[in-house]
């Protein structure tokens, strides 16, 4: 009957979410593996160009439903945006990161920890306090820890506050799926981020499309620029790879140097990397 059950369910995923019945049932599950502990933290690598090296790594959410099998983020995330579960789930997820980046700074010091905020933990007012709470109950310095927010949660209102009060803390920001977004240029004009991440989209177009060649090239000069890091992100291929650093890129992550792995992998393939 189990198994059953799970071909019947399996033959939605392509869609899974898209109907509310689905929704509710998601949002059921969600809470469930929240209090059960069902959810876990991979690590995407990300390589600096200049040195070679793996300077940090991406936290980024997992979910494996009993019945479902692995739930995609880009699935259950705006569910639980919706549904606020983001909320206690994006604390668990900040304090679990800080826990494992303070681990990794007696084997590999120095790396540091990006942690994907969403905009409904941004518009919180007590969004200091949980960041604060977690670096605090794992004694890691604040500058090990980056935060990535999507150019929407700097729309939300109060969010320049947020943003730089987080700085003031000594903790790094990174503008994520940069060019996706509205505003994109009048916002990063009125505060610094340290870093904008280059939207997957683009990157993949490299060698395939001359206008995501062009838009790439505009992003890394702009960046340039105005004393922005860039990081691409979702490199997959040498020809990509090539073209990011042709034009003075600074920082990649994607599947051509490390998919996003449990701890123990990233570990090992962070101390390869680095010795290698
Ligand atoms: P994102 O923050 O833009 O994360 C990058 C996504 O690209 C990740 O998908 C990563 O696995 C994937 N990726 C990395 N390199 C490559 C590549 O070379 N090729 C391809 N095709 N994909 C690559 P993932 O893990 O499925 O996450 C999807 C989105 O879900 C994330 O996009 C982020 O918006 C959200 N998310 C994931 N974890 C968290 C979290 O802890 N908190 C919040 N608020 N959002 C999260
Ligand atoms: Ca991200
Ligand atoms: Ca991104
Ligand atoms: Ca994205």
């Amino acid at each position: 009957a189990k198994s059953n059950g799970r071909n019947a369910l399996q033959r939605f995923t392509p869609d899974l979410g898209k109907r509310a019945d689905e929704r509710l049932a998601l949002s059921r599950r969600m809470r469930a593996a929240l209090a059960n502990g069902e959810f876990r933290l991979v690590y995407q690598p990300q390589v600096d160009l200049q040195t070679n090296r793996v300077t940090g790594v991406e936290a980024l959410l997992r979910w494996t439903d009993t019945e479902l099998g692995p739930v995609s983020p880009a699935t259950f995330i705006p569910i639980a945006e919706e549904n606020g579960l983001i909320v206690p789930i994006g604390e668990w997820v900040m304090q679990q990161a800080c826990f494992q980046a303070r681990v990794w700074q007696d084997t590999l010091p120095g790396l540091r920890m990006s942690v994907n905020l969403s905009p409904r933990q941004f518009a919180r007012g007590d969004i200091l306090r949980v960041v604060q709470r977690a670096l605090a109950r794992a004694r890691l310095s604040p500058r090990l820890l980056e935060i990535e927010i999507t150019e929407g949660a700097l729309m939300t209102l109060g969010a320049l506050d947020v943003l730089r009060a987080l700085r003031a803390m000594d903790i790094d920001l990174a503008i994520d799926d940069f060019g996706t977004g509205y505003s994109s240029l009048s916002y990063i004009r009125n505060f610094r981020a340290e870093r904008l991440k280059l939207d997957m989209s683009f990157v993949s177009g490299i060698g395939r499309h001359r206008e995501d060649e062009v838009i790439t090239r505009a992003i890394l000069s702009l960046g340039r620029a105005l004393g922005f890091k860039v990081v691409a992100e979702g490199v997959e291929t040498e020809t990509q790879l090539a073209f990011l650093r042709r034009h003075g890129c600074s920082v990649v992550q994607g599947y051509r140097f490390a998919r996003p792995m449990p701890a123990a992998d990233a570990h090992a393939f962070i101390r390869d990397f680095n010795e290698g």
